[in-house]
């Protein structure tokens, strides 16, 4: 933790865009570990503001799925759907500071000009100094300034980036007229006094937009700490789209002991024929995220 005189609280945010499967209940373990081990709360965030991808039944098979594997949080459930005043109050704090422009760009033109970092696309900074004429605004974007945001994850390291060079000036209110993750994420980690954030890996390079908005809105910092994700022999990472397997409901013991293998906390054999509350109890115990220093995938057949 940053702050050691703050009583730790942690959060698992997964987005109801399906059932959980092994990479995300991974990261549910991760953070639930954490905050236990640290005598910390432990509460739910239900990412559902990307509205045309997510789904109720999805949401509540993943906290049945979460409940079945004894991981259970702490204070009500907060679902995204149903803070846009809060968002809405950022964004206009944002936009009263003239942090934010309105862009024209479709995603076919930020395509043919951005360049190419990796999979994401810098924008260009086209719309930068006022629409192009005869362009419509479609979304908002936050100005990115040159100084570089830094900050030290508890396993990745000492993590820098230069938003401007490597990022661009990004989005906060999309086209179809919704709040974009970045915005949301950070506003909602402040509202519920979030001091720790662990979550998958592939969230690393999305933190220091989080810190920067954290700054332009004068929210604390919390601790970062990325798990490494599962990826399959390809090295793609497991998910709806890679047909990932939902973890079942059934077998959760099991999958739990397997859960704790790919986060290297090398429970006792026996362990393996416990039940859930055994397994995690052992867990929150013996709890050493240190195993997974620098390591950011690892593969799952
Ligand atoms: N909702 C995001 C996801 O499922 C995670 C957000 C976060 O942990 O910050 O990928």
């Amino acid at each position: 933790m940053n702050n050691p005189g703050l009583i730790y609280r942690g959060r698992f945010a997964p987005s109801p865009t399906g059932p959980l499967h092994f990479g995300s209940l991974v990261a549910a373990l991760g953070s639930f570990l954490d905050a236990r081990h640290h005598q910390g709360r432990w509460l739910v965030r239900i990412e559902d503001l990307d509205t045309p991808r997510t789904t109720r039944e999805a949401a509540a098979d993943i906290l049945g799925t979460l409940e079945a594997y004894g991981l259970h949080w702490d204070e009500e459930i907060i679902y995204q759907s149903r803070r846009t005043a809060a968002y809405q109050a950022a964004f206009e704090q944002l936009q009263s500071r003239q942090h934010l422009y309105p862009c024209a760009c479709s995603r076919k033109e930020i395509a043919d000009s951005a360049l190419q970092r990796g999979s994401e696309l810098i924008y260009p900074g086209t719309c930068r100094n006022g629409l192009p004429t005869g362009k419509t605004a479609r979304a908002r974007r936050v100005r990115a300034n040159d100084a570089p945001i830094n900050f030290n994850d508890r396993l990745q390291g000492n993590i820098t980036q230069d938003l401007a060079g490597e990022v661009g000036d990004f989005v906060v209110l999309r086209a179809d007229g919704l709040f974009a993750y970045q915005l949301a994420v950070v506003v909602d980690d402040a509202a519920q006094e979030i001091t720790d954030v662990v979550r998958g890996a592939d969230l690393l390079y999305s933190t220091p937009r989080q810190i920067y908005l954290q700054r332009l809105l004068g929210f604390a910092t919390p601790a970062y700490m990325h798990l490494p994700i599962a990826v399959n022999a390809q090295g793609e990472k497991l998910s709806k789209q890679t047909l990932a397997r939902p973890v079942g409901k059934n077998n959760a013991a099991t999958t739990l002991f397997d859960a704790l293998v790919f986060l290297r906390q090398q429970p006792p054999a026996e362990l393996r024929f416990s039940d859930v509350g055994q397994i995690l109890d052992w867990a929150v115990a013996h709890w050493q995220p240190n195993t997974l220093l620098n390591c950011q995938q690892r593969v799952i057949e």
